[in-house]
């Protein structure tokens, strides 16, 4: 399997592809089948992971010196995505007659990136909290189904962002809950990779509006119009901005005339470039970002956007003001994680027995002191009758 390789887009990355991929091609794992056959079972129990892929995953920790086995996994998962978006940009290339993209080249220096880090907790990050306020913290990152119910739950640093939890939170639950057809998104989750994963899904996403970040007194992205027929960009002055290129970031490049641009009235508005030429670029993926678009505005799309109030913005609000997740309790992410995930359980089981409870399913409130004694067996008794169909997970909420 030459899914060996743990990827960053760096140089480097290249370097680690290239030995993984060498482990991978001088050694059949195959033997490892032989060895563990014993240890499983073929015909009960849950499915387990492919012990050659485990065993992989650990040999590429100890390769590379990944500090944990979460981190190799997520490294490894970053290489789905860059894989998937080479090809597409390969293919992408040859459509438009372009040459494909030559290897980066492996002997040059890595980039380096200075992150700031808390001396208090250093698995915590630095998080940018609107535009002016930063502070240490750790991100929840929340899939709930349409009743509040809280499915799957993940935390990380606080400058991580939130479309790199995404992947994992959402494999979690579509597999726990295949039945799930419309995931509703924060903003943060709205890039056209994760566009991508929910429609390949057969799944619809519904993600709110986001004001475009174009600079004060700058033309707004949408004011240059994508004509799909001709693949060409009109620009405000109706010039036509031509295909140039598709980048190494899955971008395609539209450039303006610079001759045209150089007497264009409202070049102030529209490009700062000393060349007079303005470029458009447009992501390879960019469709499913529209098609979602497309989604927001139906009937459907807007009624499952107004459940966020009172679904997963409710679940964080009463996370933070009713169950103390607004500060930290704990250091380190492992004990965080640990007290958000047993929070999120004691919030569905107060759920669930206040269903219980208003369904008449439940014996009569006792009074005064006698509640305590009632309250244990009454949980034991939800244990016993498990939370069934009512709880329709065909709608997803996913939030930070
Ligand atoms: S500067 Fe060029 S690209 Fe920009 S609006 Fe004018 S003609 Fe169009």
């Amino acid at each position: 399997m030459h899914g060996l390789c743990a990827v960053f887009i760096c140089p480097l990355a290249d370097i680690k592809a290239r030995i993984s991929f060498n482990i991978g091609s001088a050694i059949d794992f195959g033997f490892i089948y032989d060895e563990v056959r014993h240890l499983y079972c073929s015909d009960n129990g849950r499915v387990s992971i492919d012990p050659v892929v485990l065993f992989k995953i650990v040999l590429i920790q100890y390769t590379f010196g990944i500090r944990s086995m979460r981190q190799t996994i997520k490294e490894i998962e970053a290489k789905h995505y860059q894989e998937e978006l080479e090809r597409e940009i390969e293919n992408d290339r040859e459509n438009h007659g372009k040459k494909p993209l030559k290897p980066r080249a492996c002997i040059s220096e890595p980039k380096t990136k200075t992150v700031k880090k808390s001396k208090t907790d250093p698995d915590c990050g630095l998080f940018h909290k609107g535009e002016h306020n930063k502070e240490f913290a750790y991100t929840t990152h929340v899939a709930c189904d349409k009743h509040g119910f809280v499915l799957e739950a993940d935390v990380s640093a606080g400058n991580i962002h939130d479309s790199v939890m995404f992947d994992d939170v959402y494999k979690n639950v579509t597999e726990k809950f295949p039945e799930i057809e419309m995931v509703g998104l924060d903003s943060g989750y709205r890039t056209p990779w994760i566009m991508k994963q929910v429609f390949d899904s057969s799944r619809l996403p519904i993600i709110p509006y986001k004001r475009p970040m174009t600079k004060e007194g700058f033309f707004k992205k949408y004011d240059y119009i994508y004509d799909e027929y001709y693949d060409c960009i009109l620009c405000p002055n109706h010039q036509v901005l031509k295909y140039s290129t598709t980048n190494r970031e899955g971008y395609r490049e539209y450039k303006s005339d610079p001759k045209i641009c150089i007497d264009c009235p409202v070049r102030s508005q529209c490009t700062k470039s000393k060349n007079a030429q303005k470029v458009v670029t447009r992501h390879v993926w960019e469709n499913y970002i529209e098609d979602a678009e497309d989604v927001r505005h139906s009937d459907k799309g807007k009624e499952i956007y107004k459940l966020r109030k009172e679904t997963i913005e409710r679940v964080f609000a009463d996370a933070k003001v009713k169950h103390g997740l607004r500060y930290t309790q704990y250091r380190g992410l492992a004990r965080l994680k640990m007290q958000v995930l047993l929070t999120f359980a004691c919030m569905n089981l107060k759920k669930l027995a206040n269903w219980k409870r208003k369904s008449g399913l439940l014996p009569p409130k006792p009074a005064n002191l006698f509640y305590l004694f009632a309250f244990i067996p009454g949980l034991l008794h939800i244990f016993e009758e498990p939370h069934q169909g009512s709880c329709l997970n065909e709608v997803l909420l996913i939030s930070t």
